[in-house]
């Protein structure tokens, strides 16, 4: 396979496990682009800047190096050079990440760093909420993967190590208010390409998703 393959989706489909499963496959490259909203959100934290505060948050963001690499095997994610990627995984970027990346200038910049990201690695998976449709809408194969909340909400708690059922639901609630949130973004809303071939996990394991994408990859 030589080209790009876009993996949009909601969070909690295992999309990031499926992607990097993929791109191991098919010895391609991998960006993942959610891990650069968030690196632009360790930025505004650390600028005490308020991520309500847009205008804040787009000059914090144009004056930020977010470096991300797109090696498969290993995470790499630097904010002015220093080392993120533990951080971004924490409780607070996530709760702030959705309204750093609903800053159109946050958009613009991140995007132009991704085609030119993707344009530097050849064939690729890229991984995001919008990458079929406005980031790479050429892209060689676009799949969207879905899952029902509740599944998602169970896959979110097993990598937190939650087993608490009111905490799973907490879980599926918030999952339902960023969705929410994301899907009506008005300049890049989250919903599959025209062309996006739609997988859903729900009853798949993720060895059994990577296989589908890869299928249709070398199909
Ligand atoms: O995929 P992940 O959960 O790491 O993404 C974190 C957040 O970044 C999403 O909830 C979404 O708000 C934002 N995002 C985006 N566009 C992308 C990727 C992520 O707006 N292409």
């Amino acid at each position: 396979f030589r080209g790009q393959v876009t993996l949009d989706g909601p969070s909690g489909t295992g999309k990031s496990s499926v992607a990097r499963g993929v791109a191991a496959r098919l010895g391609a490259a991998y960006l993942d682009t959610g891990a650069m909203y968030r690196a632009a959100t360790v930025a505004v934290l650390d600028a005490g800047v308020d991520p309500a505060d847009a205008d804040g948050v787009a000059r914090t963001v144009a004056g930020a190096r977010i470096e991300v690499g797109t090696d498969a095997a290993t995470e790499t994610v630097r904010v002015d050079g220093v080392d993120v990627a533990a951080r971004i995984r924490g409780a607070e970027v996530t709760r702030a990440v959705s309204a750093v990346s609903a800053v159109p200038a946050v958009r613009r910049r991140l995007v132009d760093q991704q085609r030119a990201l993707v344009a530097a690695a050849g064939t690729v998976v890229v991984e995001g909420r919008d990458i079929g449709t406005v980031v790479l809408p050429d892209a060689t194969l676009k799949i969207y993967l879905t899952a029902a909340p509740e599944a998602r909400a169970q896959r979110r708690a097993a990598q937190l190590g939650i087993r608490e059922q009111s905490e799973i639901v907490e879980l599926a609630a918030d999952l339902r208010r960023r969705d929410e949130f994301d899907s009506s973004r008005a300049d890049s809303p989250l919903r599959p390409a025209a062309e996006a071939i739609v997988v859903d996990s729900t009853e798949l394991d993720q060895q059994g998703v990577v296989d589908r994408v890869v299928a249709l990859a070398e199909s």
